[in-house]
């Protein structure tokens, strides 16, 4: 799946000696939901704090001589997949720190807040003077200028001031806080290591530390972490109509990670299940886009009864940056991830698993790319529902207009790819797979146009776009 893009992981860690090596691990294991750049902020006894940021992947930009330079029992580390922002500035990498009151603060945030310009015009308006264009320093300048005496009635405040998705750390000289907006669109969960307490975006992370999971941090819920590992809840706002994102089942999550309370490779299987069932095609072998499509695929051969093979490998080598030979090599960016396998593929009628289409341009070359290599017929399977709306709450989505089933049939886009036949995953199988009890817990945004009430009545505000949508805001 190309076109979707993750929206960033957060790490803390509060006392444990290795704190900086620990954050290191864990946005090593969160590396997935943002390769943009990586930024690690620690505190070491006094109020100062000690830090470093980087583009790039986590393992690049933090050799052991600055991981070593990085002391102090807590900390916060942050992924980046530029949302909101320009990308290139090295201002927008988080954790951010800034002076209160009420002494130094550092802030990473997974998310994305609905009302951030409107509150910068006003802050702006007032005199505040805003070193980066990410919508983080929106909730900084609340937190700062916020007349409360604690920390904690602070955030509660700002909490009640901004709208929109949030999973953030924040770390003072003596707590480290880990707080989730009330819908609870992003995941964020603790664990513990001995008397440590980790933070991390998703439990794959605490596996890596060998943290025990504990639980999630609720939604609406600030949870307050003490030196000596002790964690205060509390929940200051009423309960909310939930708002899960549900492409981090469908794509963003790691398969080994628990999120919003499931396992996510049993959801994924779950899905190809389903979708096995309502778009059924004779075929003689199902293979899988590795490597989101793979958990969907196995569930969609094991209910079709159709083998599973493995038809396309991953090179797990390739750079984020290459040298491009000519425009003579056609797909080439696609031939460079994916390669087919044509003993699976040669003169059989294969069923191709992939997790979601958004511009459908990738998906294309694929097809192409197994017809090539000898496949009769391709039967191309979506384990999510068409997408047709952009999403507002931290996720890098296209403009409506490059969505392609915005503007398009189920037949049109079949044409377009190149399939025999095209099949999506229905709303009410994406519901079913997630568990009919569950189900109204999710938001459903990028498949229905329908985002959480409250939260989107910002974004309703703004101007149309092209395609007839709600407007999209500028860094988007
Ligand atoms: S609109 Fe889509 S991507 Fe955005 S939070 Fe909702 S389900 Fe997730």
């Amino acid at each position: 799946m190309a076109g979707f893009r993750e929206e960033c992981g957060v790490v803390g860690v509060m006392a444990d000696p290795e704190a900086a090596r620990l954050i290191y691990l864990g946005l090593h294991a969160l590396q997935h939901r943002g390769q943009e750049a990586a930024g690690i902020v620690t505190l070491n006894g006094g109020e100062e704090f000690t830090g470093h940021k980087a583009f790039g992947l986590v393992g690049d930009g933090f050799p052991t001589e600055i991981i070593t330079k990085l002391e102090g029992s807590s900390g916060i580390g942050h992924n980046r997949y530029s949302t909101t922002g320009g990308s290139r500035l090295t201002q927008n990498i988080q954790p951010f720190t800034f002076n209160t009151a009420l002494g130094n603060i550092a802030i990473a945030h997974n998310g994305n807040l609905t009302n951030a310009h409107l509150i910068r015009a006003e802050l702006e308006a007032k005199g505040s003077i805003f070193q980066s264009t990410s919508d983080t320093e929106v909730f900084m300048h609340l937190l700062a200028r916020s007349k409360k005496e604690s920390v904690l009635e602070r955030l509660v405040e700002v909490m009640g001031e901004v709208k929109g998705a949030y999973s953030l750390v924040i770390l003072t000289k003596d707590r480290l806080y880990a707080l989730r907006d009330p819908f609870g669109f992003r995941p964020l969960v603790y664990g513990r290591r001995g008397t440590a307490v980790v933070v991390a975006s998703e439990s794959c992370a605490l596996g890596l530390l060998d943290a025990d999971f504990e639980r999630e941090i609720n939604p609406g819920e600030i949870i307050e972490i003490l030196p000596d590992g002790l964690v205060t809840s509390h929940h200051p706002f009423p309960h909310a109509r939930k708002g899960f994102c549900s492409f981090e089942p469908v794509y963003f999550a790691r398969p080994d990670s628990k999120v919003f309370g499931e396992e996510i490779y049993t959801l994924r299987k779950r899905m190809g299940e389903v979708l096995a069932r309502e778009t059924h095609v004779d075929a003689d072998v199902v293979i899988a886009v590795p490597d989101s499509g793979i958990p969907m695929a196995l569930g969609y051969a094991n209910a079709a009864g159709i083998p599973l093979e493995i038809g396309l490998v991953r090179n797990p080598y390739v750079g984020r940056t290459f040298i491009e030979p000519s425009q003579s090599i056609r797909d080439f960016g696609v031939k460079l991830k994916l390669s087919p396998v044509g003993s699976v593929l040669r003169g059989k009628r294969v069923i191709v698993v992939d997790d979601s289409l958004v511009r459908g341009t990738t998906s294309m070359k694929i097809l192409r790319m197994l017809r090539k290599a000898g496949a009769k017929e391709i039967h191309l399977r979506l384990g999510s529902p068409p997408i047709t709306h952009s999403c507002y709450f931290g996720v890098d989505t296209p403009e409506r207009s490059q969505l392609l089933a915005a503007t398009n049939t189920v037949e049109e886009i079949r044409d377009f790819i190149g399939a025999d036949t095209l099949g999506f995953l229905s709303r009410e199988g994406l519901r079913e797979a997630l568990g009919k009890d569950k189900a109204n817990n999710y938001c459903y945004g990028c498949f229905t146009g329908d985002y959480p009430e409250d939260t989107c009545r910002e974004i309703k505000a703004q101007p149309t776009d092209a395609a007839g949508g709600p407007g999209l805001k500028a860094g988007f």
